[in-house]
């Protein structure tokens, strides 16, 4: 940052980098997510045995009515379309060739859902409903990361 900035109320943004060191914790729930993932390639929900709710990606407690007793699930990752957008410009605004499709993903009779890239499919073709499957790094590439899940795709039939 080159220039003296007088008013904050000026400053919209700026890019710039800090020295810092960070980890990451998941939580006793998103570990058990990301290694499904990693080991199985499955996604896992939490299951409240009290009032039945499933969350995705799962909670230690039932978000609906706060009961600690749950059981974990694993399922198939593919779900819907609930919400879509595409982005145009990268983070520093600059142009992507082409638009990166990204999705708001829920799964039946789950609640929650995942965001996540879309490819194989044009911004034209996404709509709403439209059922998505996950494309996965070879296992041996997985690191227990939401990214271990390259992108999702619609299902062909
Ligand atoms: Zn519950």
């Amino acid at each position: 940052m080159l220039e003296r900035l007088w008013r904050a109320d000026k400053i919209s943004h700026w890019v710039d980098g800090i020295s810092l060191e960070m980890l990451y914790q998941s939580g006793k729930a998103g570990q058990v997510f990301m290694e499904n993932l990693r080991d199985r390639g499955l996604l896992t929900l939490s299951k409240c045995l009290e009032c039945g709710d499933a969350f995705c990606p799962p909670r230690i407690y039932c978000p609906s009515c706060m009961s600690s007793k749950i059981e974990y699930k694993t399922f198939d990752p593919v779900g819907y379309v609930e919400l879509f957008t595409a982005c145009r410009v990268d983070a520093y605004g600059q142009a992507l060739e082409e638009p990166m499709l990204i999705a708001l993903i829920r799964f039946q009779n789950v609640k929650g859902g995942l965001i996540h890239r879309v490819k194989e499919v044009s911004l034209d073709e996404l709509h709403k409903g439209m059922k998505l499957e996950a494309v996965l790094k070879p296992r041996e590439e997985r690191r227990g990361s939401i990214n271990d899940i390259q992108y999702f795709r619609p299902v062909r039939v």
